[in-house]
């Protein structure tokens, strides 16, 4: 057998992926164009116009409002919803923290349904059984770029009359049944921090095709005025949470690769898909056939549970890193999280039972990531992928060693 990279063994790869960001002659277009207007700040109308409605058009929604991050984009989508301090939001742990603290940021009560198994999206099932009457919200997080179960999500939100938002930070350009994400739900939210799919540094985006919650969400990013009102009529209690032009510049730009970039990642990804599901000792997510485009801001795939038992997963990330593929961890569960138990406790006084197994045993054992950039690659890059993969995992589903 081929001895490991990590064993002084030769990597199966040595030449390095794709870069990011990435950025042209389009984002510098934009960009002077802003620095020259003069109107830099978020309530000039140079390029923040042109790129709200773009955005709102690619996914199908009726209306856009930029806001400085994806984090404080869930809060605000939760504050138009009606959320207030108290209420329960229910959410999935398996996601960025951001989820959790947009919700804790007012006093609201994240409460994390669990995930399926195959997927590793909101279990629409877990939803339903966590509802009480102090549940308001339901936050579902498109994970890695996949769409949850919207038609699910979306029955049981009306039928208990709650609000549904979709943080879909990492969904930019995803369908479930053709239908953009961020606009199925009552509100979506995006953000286009520096490793998001498309990205400006920091930023975000809201969108919903409700007119009355687009209302709230800007006025709530613009210090509670109102659309028409005089600048000093301060209607609601908001803040400025709003995004510069420059950052709308370079989002234009990022856009004009998005396109191409999507086709590229779906392609490759389904690839990986094809090339891991034969590797012994690894599973693929399942893919929802109704998901009409997947984002892969992350390509997630698992450990097999019998392997993931026996070996840990942290040597397995160690050894295929070595072999010089980018494989992450990923997320610890945010129910096994000390400062979002902590803050729960104090904020409700009470220590609340958390049953996450699904999302604790992905985030321990099993779970492993290729971050968006991979999938930039060419094909070939995606057989290193599988080739390094089953080069570590291989002997280790066969028993013959076992890391320390
Ligand atoms: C990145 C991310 C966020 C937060 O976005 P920021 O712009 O960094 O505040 C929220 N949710 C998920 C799932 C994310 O990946």
């Amino acid at each position: 057998m081929e001895p490991l990279a990590i064993d002084g063994g030769t990597p199966v790869r040595t030449r390095p992926f794709p870069e990011w960001p990435i950025y042209g002659e389009a984002e510098e277009r934009h960009l002077l164009e802003v620095l020259h207007s003069g109107k830099w700040g978020g309530t000039g109308r140079v390029k923040l116009p042109e790129f709200e409605e773009r955005f709102a058009a690619l996914h199908g929604a009726a209306h856009a409002v930029t806001v400085v991050n994806g984090t404080v984009g869930i809060t605000v989508a939760l504050l138009a919803a009606g959320v207030g301090p108290g209420d329960e939001v229910i959410m999935p742990p398996y996601t960025f923290i951001a989820t959790a603290t947009s919700a804790l940021l007012f006093g609201a009560i994240p409460v994390f349904a669990d995930v399926e198994p195959d997927t590793l999206l909101l279990d629409p099932d877990k939803v339903e059984a966590l509802i009480t009457p102090k549940t308001k919200a339901v936050v579902t997080v498109h994970i890695g770029g996949a769409p949850s179960d919207m038609t699910r999500l979306k029955a049981i939100a009306e039928r208990h009359r709650l609000a549904l938002i979709e943080d879909s930070a990492q969904a930019v350009g995803a369908q479930w049944e053709g239908k953009g994400v961020g606009a199925i739900g009552d509100l979506g939210t995006f953000s286009f921090q520096s490793s998001k799919n498309i990205n400006a540094g920091e930023g975000g985006i809201i969108l919903t095709n409700d007119k009355a919650l687009a209302d709230m969400a800007w006025s709530l990013v613009n210090v509670g005025r109102i659309r028409e009102g005089a600048w000093y009529q301060h209607e609601h209690i908001g803040w400025n949470l709003r995004m510069t032009e420059f950052q709308a510049a370079v989002l234009l730009g990022q856009m004009t690769r998005l396109e191409e970039q999507m086709e590229r990642r779906e392609r490759n990804g389904r690839l990986l898909t094809e090339l891991l599901e034969d590797v012994e000792g690894i599973e693929t997510l399942r893919r929802d056939p109704r998901i009409t485009r997947h984002a892969y801001h992350l390509y997630i795939f698992k450990l097999a549970p019998e392997l993931a038992d026996r070996v840990d997963k942290n040597e397995v990330v160690r050894r295929i890193g070595a072999e010089g593929i980018p494989v992450a961890p990923g997320y610890v569960s945010l129910n096994r999280n000390r400062a979002v138990i902590r803050e729960i406790e104090q904020r409700t006084g009470e220590r609340r039972p958390y049953h996450c197994p699904v999302s604790e045993r992905a985030c321990e054992k099993e779970a492993l990531w290729l971050h968006q950039q991979v999938l930039l690659g060419e094909e070939a890059d995606m057989y290193d992928v599988a080739k390094a993969v089953k080069k570590v995992v291989a002997p280790l589903a066969a028993g013959s060693f076992g890391p320390a």
